[in-house]
């Protein structure tokens, strides 16, 4: 019988909820509540107290997500990132993560060497979850890890129907139990685990499990370029190009305050006359240029996650570099802002069932 899946809507900037501890209220708040979380002062929507400690308040699940009914998860698609192209063979055999050095320290320094080490990764729970939260995910690794240049694969994933489900959706597990295994938690006759994900689209719910729950699966690299663009790149690949050989404007001379007067007078060098800004002096535009395309390209964006999608600092020297950096920041753009085309080019690809149960 043919099964209908579920492919639910795709918003990074859609309502989530908090549960604060003072009140024991819970409040929907919006994409622009999420911004301004890290950058200043946040008060509980409902009583209005200020929170001054990330322990004053806790997010929690959307009440009208169906997920908080456990026989609607196996109906669902779920999203995973990964460095690997073919991510369950490394869950299953994770020996061919290794780098020859990293098998050489595993080795000498795990407990039971690389047999031991594959070992404890075989225990280890998959986490699984929604579209946005792959994204996410991604993103973390990318830029918090320096994994920048590093190719990415998304996966889209269906669970075996009769897979078991641990009843309710608990709070995010404590990152410790990465390493724990997952038997330890679900026991022998469980399966998945839903947590309520408070790293990456907050408030959705997240899986956790073990790899006999999961049946099948697609895979695409990304990031993606659609046709659209393509053109986009051409363009703005020209620009930074100008940029780069346009001379940069002489920076003002940067302001002095009351000891480098006094400085000055009697002759000694600025305290600051070193790597501070304001005193950095760049040969061409392209810096300058770059920090504009990324904003450019961010401008129809939900505010929340407008920052993660901008590249960090990067050397570029020779125009093929120039290149790679635009498709790159392009292709995360549409990751974001155009998921329906990110879908279609995983629709065409075939589905890879799970052998290694
Ligand atoms: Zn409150």
């Amino acid at each position: 019988m043919l099964k209908l899946m579920n492919e639910r809507p795709i918003d990074f900037g859609h309502d989530r909820s908090v549960y604060c501890r003072a009140c024991r209220r819970k409040s929907k708040v919006d994409d622009s509540w999420m911004s301004a979380l890290t950058k200043s002062v946040i008060c509980c929507p409902a009583c209005s107290k200020q929170w001054e400690a990330p322990t004053d308040f806790c997010f929690d699940f959307n009440d009208d997500d169906q997920m908080k009914h456990a026989h609607n998860v196996t109906s669902a698609y779920w999203y995973h990132t990964s460095l690997h192209p073919d991510w369950l063979l490394a869950e299953f055999d994770p020996e061919i993560k290794l780098t020859e050095v990293e098998r050489v320290h595993a080795e000498r320094y795990a407990s039971g060497g690389v047999a031991g080490w594959a070992s404890r990764q075989k225990a280890q729970a998959l986490h699984i979850g929604t579209y946005e939260a792959a994204i996410e995910n991604m993103l973390r690794h990318m830029f918090e890890r320096g994994a920048e240049q590093k190719q990415f694969y998304l996966y889209r994933v269906v669970l075996n129907d009769d897979c078991k489900i641990l009843d309710e959706v608990h709070p995010e597990p404590p990152a410790a139990w990465g390493s724990t295994a997952v038997n330890d938690i679900l026991g022998n006759s469980l399966e998945v685990y839903r947590y309520v994900n408070a790293c990456e689209d907050k408030s959705s719910i997240s899986l956790a499990l073990t790899n006999r729950a999961v049946s099948k699966v697609q895979m695409i690299p990304i990031p993606i370029l659609t046709l659209q663009g393509i053109a986009r790149v051409d363009e703005l690949v020209e620009r930074l190009k100008e940029a780069e050989r346009t001379p940069a404007t002489p920076l003002a001379a940067p302001k002095m305050d009351f000891e480098d007067k006094l400085r000055e007078i009697f002759g000694a060098p600025r305290k600051d006359s070193v790597g501070k800004l304001g005193t950095e002096t760049s040969k061409n535009r392209f810096g300058e240029e770059l920090r504009k395309v990324s904003k450019e390209l961010a401008a129809d964006l939900p505010e929340s996650i407008k920052e993660k999608v901008n590249m960090p600092p990067i050397t570029v020297r020779s125009g093929q570099e120039i290149r790679s950096l635009v498709e790159k920041l392009v292709g995360l753009h549409t990751l974001v802002a155009e998921p329906c085309k990110v879908l279609t080019e995983l629709d065409k690809q075939p589905w890879k069932s799970v052998s290694g149960n």
